[in-house]
Parts: structure tokens; sequence; C-alpha cells
């Protein structure tokens, strides 16, 4: 088995003080760049793909190919659905061997949040996978997800004590000031809320919309019981900008074997720095 759930990755890294990178691919490139950085580095590893990511490159051949670069590397990972909202959805994606899931319901009121969470919860733990969900909104766009400066919420320490304890999740991402995309200015993160949510609930904590902040914070962050860190927007940008610049001074480029070469080999340096922020490598 090589793809597996992340349940004992994030367990291990609660136990141990750390954080396992999740980052977001796109298509076998990017792939290849994790699966291989990873595995160069002994790293734990989540790759994470939006709806939006599996219905452009096609579930199975996500699976299909991290399985092999898993196996090929001799490097177990999981695939995680990242920010999923529908339980259909969900279940027919665990069916194709995903053993990792988030549901996405922080759109919700707290009641319908609750309810949804746990039917999927309840269904995805019958397969062994891991159920990841989040309580409070974060800001900024991921994919299709755009939540605005007036829809933020941040995550009520309390609040997530009923909300682990009623849904059975395995892992609670939470909104304490990051957003998704890139920051224009430096985001000001609540730490005293991180550390009132740490003593209120006792899964392991996910910090979504990691990409750009300063080193420091992912670090205390991860001091403060965070044990997984989504990136995205940081990888995205490396690749193509590298892509662009190849582009623009080789006008005449028409092979994918050259020109993905330093779009790869940019995106390769953020994911090593990447897995040396979250303190994990030598972790397997
Ligand atoms: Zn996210």
């Amino acid at each position: 088995m090589f793809i597996i759930s992340s349940k004992m990755m994030l367990k291990k890294a609660q136990q141990e003080g750390y954080a396992v990178p999740a980052f977001n691919i796109h298509n076998l490139e990017t792939l290849q760049v994790v699966v291989e950085t990873a595995a160069e580095l002994r790293s734990p590893l989540i790759v994470s793909g939006t709806p939006g990511t599996f219905s452009y490159a096609g579930i199975d051949n996500i699976v299909a190919i991290a399985g092999v670069l898993a196996k090929n590397w001799n490097h177990p990972l999981a695939v995680h659905l990242d920010h999923h909202e529908n339980a259909t959805d969900i279940e027919e994606k665990v069916a194709t061997g995903i053993r990792s899931v988030m549901i996405d319901a922080s759109h919700l009121p707290f009641a319908d949040n609750i309810a949804l969470v746990k039917q999927v919860t309840d269904y995805c733990h019958r397969y062994d996978a891991s159920v990841e969900a989040e309580l409070g909104r974060l800001g900024g766009q991921e994919d299709d997800l755009i939540v605005d400066g007036k829809d933020v919420l941040y995550t009520h320490p309390e609040q997530a004590r009923e909300f682990v304890s009623k849904t059975g999740i395995d892992s609670l991402a939470v909104a304490i000031g990051t957003a998704h995309g890139l920051y224009t200015a430096a985001p000001k993160l609540d730490f005293e809320r991180l550390e009132e949510i740490r003593q209120c609930v006792d899964v392991p904590l996910v910090l979504h919309g990691a990409s750009g902040l300063p080193t420091q914070d992912i670090k205390r962050a991860i001091s403060l019981g965070i044990c997984k860190v989504n990136v995205a927007t940081e990888l995205k940008i490396a690749f193509s900008e590298a892509l662009k610049d190849y582009l623009n001074n080789h006008r005449d480029a028409s092979d994918p074997r050259h020109y993905m070469v330093p779009a790869k080999a940019a995106m390769k340096e953020v994911v090593r720095k990447v897995i040396v922020d979250c303190g994990c490598e030598g972790k397997i």
C-alpha cells in the first residue's frame, strides 16, 4: 500500500513536534517534483488536490501516477482531497483508493457544518480514510473558492471543542489570520487563539494559507500545535514564473521535456524550503 491515510502521519507529527507539508499538485510534473523531493529528504508527504484539480487532471490519473511514484521511490504518501464540499463526490473519490479527506462545510451554519462533517466522517472511517474539517473561515481565493474579507471568521476555541467531539474528525483546520493566495502585507496571526484551541481539542491542527508566511510564523504555529501546513500558491508561482522566463528567453522552444525543466527546478526549491520549515526532514 503506497497511498495511505494521513492519520498516523499527523499523529506522529503531533507527538514529535513537527508538521507534515501538504502540497497542492496539478499535473505530472508537479507530482514528480513533490514526491522526488520528499523522498530525497525523507519527509512525510501529503499530496493535495482541490475539486478543480481532480476534474482537470482526472482522479484516476492522479491516483495512478501518485501510486507509481510512491512505489518507485519506496515512499508511501497520502493523496488528499483539499476543500471538498460534496459528500457524494468524496465517497466516489474514496472508492478510487484515496484515504485522506477534507470536508469543508465551513460556509454552513455551525449545526449544519457538524451534521455534514459527521456524515462524511462516519463514511470515511469505514474505509480507514482520515478526515479534516474546518471551523471558522479563511479569506482569500483557492481555485473556485473565494471568501470576501467581510466573511472571514476566526475559529472559536470552545466551539472547536464541541465540533471535534460531535463530528469525530481526525484533524481540525483553524482560521487564525492566514488567507489563501499570496499576501500583499504580512498577516498577523492570532497565536493566543491557537494556544486556546490547542487546549480545547486534542486532534492535530491544520494551517491553511501558508504560502508566503515568514519562517518564524510557521515555526511558532508548529510549536503551538499545527501538524499540517498547506502550501499551494507559492508552488504555482515558482513553477509558472520559471516557465515564463524560459519561454521568453527561448522563443522557439516547443519541447516540454526542455521547457518544463527549469520550472520543476524552481518548484523543487520551494518544496525543499517548506520541508525544512516544517521540521519534518528525516522523519521517515
Ligand atoms: Zn485551504
